[in-house]
């Protein structure tokens, strides 16, 4: 029972990223643009996904390093394994809302942002940045911050008023309903 549980098993089953294969060579963390700045590096989370540890796998849902990482696959370009670790900080993100454990430093505008670029693709499926922004604005409570920008890029014609959605809505919800989006 234990075994189905663990984080591995489940990054396992949902991502098809098996853990196992990492032999710790550390060359993601050495290419990672954000390894400095993360609570645990990329290989450290590779590690603490191996070790199958109830608590470990509660740290590593309430960390930092989880909502740092950019996506940028620099890691997984230089891992002699080609293990995707961006498809595993994605997945740890979902997990981590899921189970109410979002780290309290990225709560304050990465996490907001996230949902806040979710929901953007959710409702429109593509980019829509006035609603982008106003949904990131009201989820940080940030309401002022930047505001005098808002004119000039409205007058250059950087922001369109309304949201322009793709045809096929549904195929959309489809993806979302699929992976379990939040
Ligand atoms: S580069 Fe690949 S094998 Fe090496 S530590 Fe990172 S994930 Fe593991
Ligand atoms: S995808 Fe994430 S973990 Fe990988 S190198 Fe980029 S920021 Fe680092």
């Amino acid at each position: 029972m234990h075994q189905i549980k663990t984080l591995s098993n489940r990054i396992r089953k949902n991502t098809g990223v098996d853990s196992i294969r990492c032999y710790q060579c550390g060359k993601c963390s050495a290419g990672c643009p954000l390894a400095g700045d993360m609570d645990f590096t990329p290989n450290t989370v590779m590690r603490m996904i191996q070790v199958e540890e109830k608590e470990t796998d509660k740290k590593l849902l309430q960390s930092e390093a989880i909502w740092l990482c950019l996506s940028c696959e620099m890691c997984i370009s230089r891992c002699p394994m080609e293990i995707d670790i961006p498809k595993v900080m994605d997945f740890l993100r979902q997990e981590s809302l899921k189970e109410g454990l979002q780290n309290k430093s990225a709560n304050h505008n990465i996490i907001p942002f996230h949902q806040s670029f979710l929901d953007m693709i959710r409702f429109t499926g593509r980019s829509y940045e006035i609603g982008l922004i106003a949904d990131y604005k009201l989820r940080s409570k940030k309401i002022l911050q930047d505001i005098t920008l808002a004119p000039q890029m409205l007058m250059h014609g950087k922001l369109p008023i309304f949201p322009k959605a793709v045809k096929n809505r549904k195929n959309i919800k489809e993806i979302f309903k699929k992976t379990n989006m939040l």
